[in-house]
């Protein structure tokens, strides 16, 4: 772990990690698109997200994103969205639409959307030129044969039967597997590069392979699909991609994409672009740069699109959205803000070195946001009857409260205040432990924002359990009466019973209880970590002006915790407030 859980504030521009080279605004991306203005090789960047519409965008995109977006920004260019849609088995327009309200969300927008599925038939062209230079063969070797001829890390490759097909038969064949004479899997198209290459990617790597799959965009028009690397490099070059900033386990393919953007070398080839040129888009073709930089992993959770597909699928969760996924549906359900997300990618900064960030840093990043931008309200999530027997049954009144102590400019709000209140059970204990500084039989404490109140006597049911306090208020106590400031330990919240709205509090945690549940070891998964007290559900009050918030409207409740609306189920009538995170870190103390 490099990162120091303990910390709650990082200075702005500290990293996730010590050993990294760069950090945050000065990482050694943005230097390389610095040093290429400064040597005139590329006026403004141009870069793209270019996320698989497979599952559902994950805290790990969202550092992708605003390095992306952030760049463009930054420097005066343009990042477009592409979609990099060659898997159609897999694809799906619901996550195509989650995506794009992903990546708004997050506060950003493209110059251009686009799909690698545009860009098919260039693609195709482009496989034709690859054929007549002799740079790819009609293989028809089947997956098992390919991976048996295509060697291992100490062992060289062999070389496919069909390698030397010529030029015409080749060509014949490729148009064949297009217009859908051969079965899936039948004959591939591979490149013509080095079997013996010490990099795997190199041995002569399928372009193309049939799967006669309906496309979400393309429909039944192609039964032959581009794999990644190819259809990626092009796809860059097509969109005259300067920066094509991608994760470290592509630093093995950097050679393929290399190749085939130098092979088709589309910049110089516009007849290869003519059917995008037929649909009115601009030539914008130029030779791309691949930048690889770490991922971004968060302990306590699991970020694969494939282990959330399982979560979800096994109902393991409620849904993609559920508030405790580390998909960005589900912490923006939880609480999460656009800010909070920049921040962290700010904070873990852009490195090579990988690295595993606390979640703690992530909570930290949403409690420094929130703590400056979420007003307070007040909330009794274990509600005790607190009667005040020295004020009128019909006693009514309001008082005013700044919506957040340290920022005038949140103005105030008004809250009933009359004979009956609930507090919060766990502020009165019978018997104290030592230390105590809340209420006591007999002792006194500060209603926050109200005046000092006594404990005068314990109502208890039949079983013995506390069901009611009654006491007093000190009218000298009042605000602006004399004795305001007479010193007492504690203050504590509350509501008006009469008027507070009954609301559900969701009490969500870390999904899992370990901080590795990626760890297969004595041959448990990452499902066996689940942690059981990750939901929980608890009814209490809050004031007023907290029911009537706005589904994803924020707010501290003070003493408690930082919650939000709830974006699909809250209602003014019946208000329903997800905690996002606790005050403090509270995990800390139960590593300690
Ligand atoms: P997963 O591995 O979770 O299934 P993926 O990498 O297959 O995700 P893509 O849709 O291909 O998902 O990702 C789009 C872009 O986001 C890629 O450029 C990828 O490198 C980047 N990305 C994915 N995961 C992370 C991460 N954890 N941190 C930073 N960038 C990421
Ligand atoms: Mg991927």
């Amino acid at each position: 772990m490099s990162t120091d859980p303990g910390r709650t504030r990082l200075p702005a521009h500290d990293s996730g990690n010590p050993d990294a080279p760069a950090t945050g605004r000065q990482d050694f991306v943005r230097q390389i698109v610095r040093d290429d203005r400064a040597s005139g090789r590329h006026a403004a960047p141009r870069t793209r997200f270019p996320p698989e519409p497979n599952g559902y965008l994950h805290i790990g995109h969202s550092k992708a994103i605003c390095l992306n977006f952030g760049i463009a920004e930054e420097f005066g260019g343009t990042c477009n969205l592409r979609f990099d849609d060659t898997n159609p088995a897999r694809e799906d327009p619901e996550f195509v639409q989650a995506i794009l309200d992903d990546v708004r969300w997050l506060g950003f927008d493209w110059a251009e959307l686009r799909h690698a599925s545009d860009y098919f038939d260039v693609f195709y062209r482009s496989a034709e030129k690859l054929i007549a230079q002799g740079d790819a063969f009609v293989c028809d070797l089947s997956a098992e044969e390919v991976r048996a001829y295509r060697g291992t890390l100490t062992e060289p490759g062999r070389n496919s039967p069909d390698r030397d097909r010529s030029v015409e038969e080749n060509l014949d064949l490729f148009r064949r597997m297009r217009a859908g004479e051969f079965a899936d899997g039948a004959r591939t198209l591979r490149a013509k590069i080095d079997m013996a290459s010490g990099n795997i990617n190199l041995r002569d790597p399928t372009l193309y392979r049939i799967k006669k799959v309906a496309h979400q965009n393309t429909g039944d028009a192609w039964p032959i699909y581009p794999m990644y690397d190819y259809a990626h490099s092009l796809s860059d070059a097509i969109e005259g991609i300067t920066h094509s900033l991608c994760t470290l386990e592509f630093e093995d393919h950097r050679p393929l994409y290399d190749w085939c953007v130098d092979k088709v070398d589309i910049a110089h080839t516009p007849a290869l672009l003519a059917p995008l040129l037929a649909r009115g888009l601009p030539n914008q073709a130029a030779k791309p740069r691949q930048i690889e930089f770490s991922r971004l992993n968060i302990n306590y959770t699991v970020m694969s699109k494939r282990k959330l597909m399982t979560l979800v699928g096994e109902g393991l969760v409620d849904g993609w959205d559920d508030p405790r996924m580390p998909t960005l549906q589900g912490i923006r359900r939880r609480g999460y803000t656009p800010a909070s997300l920049r921040l962290l990618a700010e904070r873990v900064g852009i490195s090579k070195q990988n690295s595993v960030t606390d979640f703690s840093i992530l909570e930290a990043c949403l409690r420094d946001d929130l703590d400056a931008h979420a007003p307070r309200r007040m909330a009794v999530l274990d509600p005790l009857k607190f009667v005040l027997t020295n004020l009128a049954d019909d006693h009514a009144e309001t008082l005013t409260f700044a919506n957040h102590p340290k920022d005038e400019s949140f103005g105030k709000r008004e809250m009933p205040f009359s004979r009956e209140l609930w507090i919060e059970r766990e502020d009165f204990a019978e018997v104290p432990p030592k230390g105590w500084k809340r209420l006591v039989p007999g002792g006194d404490v500060r209603l926050r924002g109200a005046g000092i109140v006594r404990c005068d006597e314990v109502v208890k049911n039949a079983a013995g359990e506390v069901v009611e306090l009654r006491g007093t208020l000190d009218p000298e106590s009042r605000p602006g009466m004399p004795g305001a400031d007479r010193k007492v330990k504690g203050t504590i919240h509350w509501v008006d019973s009469r008027h507070a709205m009954e609301a559900e509090f969701r009490l969500y945690d870390r999904l899992f209880s370990i901080a590795d549940p990626d760890d297969e070891s004595e041959g448990k998964t990452y499902r066996d970590h689940l942690n059981p007290d990750s939901r929980r559900s608890v009814r209490g009050y809050v004031e007023p002006a907290a029911a009537q918030a706005a589904p994803e409207q924020s707010f501290q409740f003070e003493r408690i915790g930082y919650f939000v609306a709830d974006r699909r189920d809250h209602r003014a009538d019946a208000p329903v407030f997800n905690r996002s995170v606790t005050l403090r870190d509270t995990w800390m103390q139960k590593a300690g």
